[in-house]
């Protein structure tokens, strides 16, 4: 099929809720992916923070091929190596006790909350309440798009699960007075993806740790796009220096297979006993042996450094763009590769502007460019990424 083909039958057969950029992609190569006319994009998006390798990386692909041979799938009545393996490397990068595999980033946030309701009722059969923060994307089923607290998001599914409570992003006094003998746990991401890469003050998730203790509330960090190398430590909480009782990831852990995880300690995971939870595909064997290879990847190629390193020179990069584009450009925001852009207008034409010159960005919150690219990018694609934006910005002053 061309690509109007493709356009038409999607509208026809596919349900209504994607608004797609106009083009069709067919393979990629490392940050590079190239649509079915054949032209060439630098992809600074990553499949919104999954690809953290790029493309076609050949021990990823390797990986995925070698246990295609094998098995794929075998359902969770059976133990795996590669599952068990998987589930300890999880456990030793992230510092929790035990894992639990799913298949998705609202998936791991439902285990999640499932896990904190039945731990908390065990302090009190009160301790129901979970409280998150406006702006947070925490998915979209129908409990995860409750702790959503985004009305955009919630409209028109209701009536939606009861126990929610929202408080402002960062804001420790009202998080203080928003919390009761009811609550149950607090979910946060350390830093904010969807919302538009909203930062914590530096001393905010400690000050939270510590009232969740003082509180016996269960804190659960979603780190679904924030964790795996993203802001150049494997967590994001972990610059904080501050450990949650429960870590959800999803995103970047298979490099692009579906693939989520929560993670707990010991006192909080123990709570759960055969049959509190389950799932048939989660943790199957081909997407442990993919997320094994990208945690493998991450420590041979020296990922972490790696960001550090492109995503400083990236961070002084759009700055200059700011100082060379004010009227265009608010803000220059995040860490490692998790970067944004806050605008003073909209940001969908200067998207489109880019996808014009082949480069795949998006935006986020309205006016947010957000800067998600995979992890082994040089500061050459840096270079080529940023003349590619300065030109569009230059059109739109
Ligand atoms: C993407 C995302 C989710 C949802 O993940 P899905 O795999 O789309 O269900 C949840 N939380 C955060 C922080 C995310 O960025």
């Amino acid at each position: 099929m061309n690509k109007e083909q493709i356009v038409a039958a999607e509208k026809q057969y596919y349900m209504p809720v994607f608004a797609r950029n106009p083009i069709v992609l067919s393979y990629g190569k490392g940050p590079y992916v190239y649509d079915n006319e054949g032209n060439k994009y630098l992809d600074f998006l990553a499949g919104i923070a999954v690809n953290l390798l790029g493309h076609a990386h050949p021990k990823l692909v390797s990986a995925i091929a070698e246990q295609a041979g094998k098995l794929i799938h075998c359902s969770n009545l059976y133990y795996t190596e590669v599952q068990t393996l998987l589930a300890k490397k999880i456990a030793e990068v992230s510092g929790m006790d035990k894992v639990f595999i799913c298949n998705s980033g609202a998936e791991a946030n439902e285990g999640a909350m499932k896990l904190a309701r039945k731990y908390a009722k065990k302090i009190h059969p009160d301790k129901i309440d979970i409280i998150t923060a406006e702006h947070c994307f925490h998915g979209r089923t129908l409990a995860t798009l409750t702790a959503t607290a985004q009305p955009k998001y919630q409209k028109g599914f209701e009536p939606l699960p009861a126990g929610f409570k929202y408080v402002p992003f960062n804001n420790f006094s009202a998080l203080e007075a928003a919390v009761d003998d009811q609550t149950c746990a607090l979910m946060l991401e350390p830093v904010q993806g969807e919302g538009g890469i909203n930062m914590p003050d530096e001393d905010y998730l400690a000050k939270v740790r510590t009232l969740c203790n003082d509180k016996k509330i269960v804190l659960i960090f979603d780190e679904i796009q924030s964790g795996m190398g993203r802001t150049g430590t494997m967590f994001a909480c972990q610059q904080y220096g501050v450990k949650p009782d429960i870590m959800t990831v999803a995103k970047g852990l298979g490099g692009g297979v579906p693939i989520g995880a929560f993670m707990a300690t010991n006192e909080v995971a123990n709570v759960f006993s055969p049959g509190d939870h389950g799932t048939t595909f989660g943790g199957n064997p081909l997407v442990c042996a993919a997320a094994n290879a990208v945690l493998a990847a991450i420590d041979e190629e020296g990922i972490l450094s790696n960001v550090q390193t492109v995503g400083a020179y990236m961070a002084a990069a759009l700055q200059q763009l700011k100082n060379k584009y004010p009227a265009i450009i608010q803000e220059i925001r995040g860490k490692g590769l998790m970067l944004g852009m806050q605008l003073n207008q909209p940001g969908a034409d200067i998207v489109a502007g880019c996808l014009k010159k082949g480069l795949i960005i998006n935006c986020t919150a309205g006016n947010v460019l957000r800067f998600v690219p995979s992890l082994n990018i040089t500061k050459q694609h840096v270079d080529e990424f940023i003349l590619i934006l300065d030109s569009v910005l230059r059109e739109k002053q």
